[in-house]
C-alpha cells in the first residue's frame, strides 16, 4: 500500500449542509462503448445520476451542484435528441429535480445558485423551473458553447438554461501560488474553506468536481465527483486503497450468495484483467486514434482520475461520482442530510459494492455510465 500525496485542505472550522439528491434517471447504455475491458460478460450498464444540495448557514445561501435530467427527454435541443435516440438512448426520467425538492418541502426561490459540474444534459436539468433569480454557475469555457438552442438551431444546449438570469464562469488559479486541493486547482466559494470548486477537465469542456466539509471535529468532506469516472471500477482499487482480502460488508447479494457478511476478494480478482489489488478493473475504451467516446481530451481525464484516486485514498472523503449506482440503498437521499455520512458508516458499506456489478447479481443497478455529449450519442 502506498502513502497517498497529501491533500492539503486549508484547516477550517466552517461546514456546510449536504444532501444527496437521486435525480430517478435511469439509463441503460453498452459497456464496451466507454470501458474497458468487458468484464466477465457483463455487456450493459445502466447509470443513475446523483446532484447535491448545499446549505451555508453563515451566509444563508443554498445552492445545488448539477440538476440531473429534465423530465421531459424531448424537450431537450432537437439536435441533441436526435442524436441520443440514434444511438438508441432512451432515458427513463420519473421526476425533475425541481419536483424533487418542492415534495421535500423547499421553495424554489430559496435557491441562489445551480452549479454545473458540466453541461451534459444528464446535468442540466430544466433550468427554467427556477425563478430568473437563481444564478448559474458554470466551469471555465462552457459560455463558449453559448448560444443555445434555438438561437443556435445546431446547438446541444437550451437558451432558456440561462437566458434572462444572472450566470457565472468560475475562473481557477493555475499559479504556483494558486489555491489546491490534493492536485485540483481550488475555488473557495463561500471565502471560508466550507466548500470548494475543483477544476477537473477531460471529460467535458469546463467540467468541476466539488468538495464539501460536512464535519468539522473530526474534519470529514464529500467528494462530488461529477462525471470523472462512469462506474467505481475505473477508480478502485488503487495502490493508495487495495482490495482488501476479505471484503466486509459483501458485495454480493445475500439472495444469491452463501456469502451473506463477507466474502474473499479472490472471487472478485479472478475477474480483473491483470488480477491486480492496487490497480483498476476498467480503464477508458480508446479507438484506434487514442480517442474516448465520452472524453474530450483522454489526458486530462486520465489525470484528473488520478486525483481522484488520490482523493478516495483517506477514510475522512466520501466519494459519490454522479453516476454511482452502487451507493443506491447505502446514502440516504434528500430530505435527508448526508453530513453523518462517517458515523453511518456509508463509505465502509459503498467502497467496494460496485464489485456486484461483475457477477450480475444486482440486477437494475449496475454501475452508472455516462451518455457523453462528446460521445455524438
Ligand atoms: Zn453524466
Amino acid at each position: 500500500m502506498s502513502a497517498p500525496p497529501a491533500l492539503n485542505i486549508p484547516p477550517s472550522p466552517s461546514t456546510v449542509t449536504v444532501s444527496i439528491i437521486d435525480t430517478t434517471i435511469t439509463v441503460p447504455f453498452p459497456a464496451s462503448l466507454v470501458l474497458h475491458p468487458i468484464i466477465n460478460s457483463i455487456t450493459q450498464l445502466t447509470a443513475n445520476a446523483y446532484c447535491f444540495l448545499i446549505t451555508h448557514f453563515p451566509s444563508n445561501q443554498t445552492i445545488l451542484f448539477d440538476l440531473g435530467a429534465r423530465k421531459d427527454f424531448d424537450s431537450n435541443a432537437p439536435a441533441l435528441v436526435q442524436r441520443l435516440r440514434a444511438f438508441g438512448i432512451n432515458p427513463t426520467i420519473e421526476k425533475d429535480v425541481p419536483e424533487i425538492l418542492e415534495e421535500g418541502g423547499m421553495d424554489l426561490k430559496d435557491v441562489n445558485a445551480v452549479i454545473w459540474s458540466h453541461h451534459h444534459w444528464d446535468h442540466t436539468g430544466d433550468m427554467s423551473k427556477f425563478p430568473s433569480t437563481t444564478e448559474l454557475v458554470v466551469g471555465p469555457g462552457t459560455s463558449t458553447m453559448w448560444p443555445g438552442y434555438p438561437a443556435n438551431p445546431e446547438s446541444l444546449l437550451l437558451e432558456s438554461d440561462y437566458k434572462g438570469r444572472p450566470t457565472r464562469e468560475i475562473t481557477f488559479d493555475h499559479s504556483p501560488t494558486g489555491l489546491k486541493i490534493g492536485r485540483f486547482p481550488a475555488f473557495d466559494y463561500f471565502g471560508d474553506g466550507s466548500f470548494y470548486l475543483l477544476d477537473a477537465p477531460g471529460h467535458a469542456i469546463g467540467h468541476m468536481c466539488a468538495l464539501a466539509r460536512t464535519t468539522s471535529t473530526p474534519q470529514t468532506f464529500i467528494f462530488m465527483g461529477g462525471d470523472t469516472c462512469r462506474h467505481m471500477g475505473e477508480l478502485r482499487p488503487s495502490p493508495y486503497f487495495p482490495l482488501p482480502a476479505t471484503l466486509s460488508p459483501s458485495p454480493l447479494s445475500p439472495t444469491k450468495t452463501a456469502y451473506t457478511t463477507s466474502c474473499p476478494s479472490s472471487l472478485f480478482l479472478s475477474l480483473h484483467p491483470s488480477s491486480s489489488a492496487t490497480a483498476p478493473f476498467y480503464t477508458l475504451a480508446l479507438d484506434s486514434k487514442g480517442k474516448s467516446l465520452v472524453c474530450v481530451d483522454v489526458n486530462d481525464a486520465e489525470h484528473t482520475l488520478e486525483s481522484a484516486r488520490e482523493v478516495d485514498a483517506g477514510e475522512e472523503v466520501l466519494v459519490v461520482m454522479a453516476h454511482d449506482a452502487s451507493l443506491r440503498g447505502v446514502v440516504e437521499c434528500w430530505p435527508q442530510t448526508a453530513n453523518g455520512w462517517l458515523e453511518s458508516g456509508w463509505g465502509v458499506e459503498g467502497r467496494w459494492r460496485f464489485l456486484g456489478d461483475f457477477v450480475g447479481e444486482k440486477e437494475g443497478e449496475k454501475g452508472g455510465v455516462e451518455a457523453g455529449e462528446e460521445a455524438r450519442l
